[in-house]
């Protein structure tokens, strides 16, 4: 079914981009060809990523539906990939793709990307009847889900739900909750002093971010609730009373209510922390990163997974997720939308790789997403 030549000919090309988050130039005036060569009737670049100071924006094609009364669906992926990323070198070895070992592989995302392209291609040469279709492939979500943040939402009026190939696990799996983020970033003002001459004109503001840091909550908290205290930096010299610390902490739940509770008491825990520090003060910036995401499993969009997998014969398997990807904010900002396994194992690190099998399945499954809406 999958033209596994030419699906492996994209995957290849895409990971040897330079595409960091930021820099996705190279990436976008790819894909904008080949949606051209595809027959997009739209193709859009918006400034979504221009915000955050990148050089491409969120790419968005539109293909018109050619059939009526059916679904108007989102494919989903992103350009970016975490560093290092630069002279990306694809190995095959045993039907596997990997890294030369100096890079990451690059299959997050470019295996979802190369996916999304594989399917078109099918459906444009069968000339499958479908809905509105349109691909939105997105910048900067490595850093931060940057671009699905600021997405033109003008842009993705209409859609009824989408598909975010940027999931682990082969085509099948499919992630229909996934968590609400927010970092909080505390910093603590003490006053410096000089460490042997005179510690008691001095305030330490490393001693006050110990002491916040005793009292808060880390770790997993329940089946849908975490938090971490992941970064700690403060202080100069060994001969200085230190006068500010910064604390960076995140807390993630699926489940709203639980996440305004688990900040309330991690910064309730600095508050209680840095009392017994007379003339001691605090400052904390609290972020919503992104919402939670959710979807039934009996939702439409479900209802038409099932039977691409059942169609293409792949073992269907819902699951939550831990993570926050572009599904999170379009969620939140006008469709929902799932997170799709697209095979990518390792990721993040030099030692990624992807099963080719993965990748033509999720090729298969994209072309099966859009086959399914009529058969
Ligand atoms: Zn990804």
């Amino acid at each position: 079914m999958v033209n596994e030549e030419r699906i492996r000919q994209t995957f290849e090309e895409l990971v040897r981009m330079y595409a960091p988050s930021k820099g996705e130039r190279a990436v976008c005036d790819y894909l904008k060809k080949r949606m051209r060569a595809l027959g997009a009737d739209e193709i859009i670049e918006d400034n979504g990523g221009s915000i955050n100071g990148g050089n491409s924006g969120n790419l968005i094609a539109k293909f018109a539906a050619n059939a009526e009364n059916l679904p108007s669906i989102a494919l989903t992926g992103h350009m970016d990939c975490v560093e290092c990323c630069e002279h990306i070198e694809p190995v095959r070895r045993d039907g596997v793709y990997y890294s030369n070992g100096n890079t990451v592989l690059g299959s997050d995302d470019k295996s979802g990307v190369a996916a999304i392209l594989e399917g078109l291609e099918l459906i444009k040469e069968k000339n499958i009847p479908h809905g509105k279709i349109t691909v939105i492939f997105t910048v900067q979500e490595e850093s931060g889900l940057g671009g699905s943040k600021n997405i033109g939402t003008k842009y993705i009026e209409g859609i009824d739900f989408g598909y975010t190939l940027d999931g682990d696990g082969h085509a099948g799996n499919v992630y229909i909750e996934g968590p609400a983020q927010y970092t909080l970033t505390f910093t603590l003002h003490g006053k410096a002093s000089h460490a042997g001459m005179a510690p008691e004109k001095g305030i330490n503001a490393i001693s006050m971010a110990a002491s916040g840091i005793a009292q808060c909550p880390t770790g997993r908290i329940d089946e849908e609730t975490t938090c971490n205290i992941g970064v700690i930096e403060g202080g100069i010299a060994t001969n200085i009373v230190p006068e500010t610390c910064v604390v960076h902490v995140e807390a993630r739940s699926r489940n709203d209510e639980k996440l305004e509770q688990i900040v309330k008491e991690i910064i309730h825990a600095f508050e209680n922390g840095i009392k017994s520090f007379d003339g001691g003060t605090m400052d904390v910036v609290k972020t919503k990163e992104y919402e939670a995401f959710r979807v039934k499993e009996n939702a439409p969009m479900m209802t038409l997974f099932r039977k691409a997998c059942d169609n293409a014969g792949f073992e269907m398997k819902t699951a939550v997720s831990g993570g926050g990807s572009d599904a999170n904010w379009f969620g939140a900002k006008g469709f929902p939308s799932v997170l799709v396994g697209v095979g990518m194992a390792d990721f993040h690190t030099n030692r990624e790789n992807l099963a080719e099998k993965d990748l033509y399945e999720a090729g298969e499954l994209v072309y099966r997403l859009i086959e399914a809406e009529t058969k």
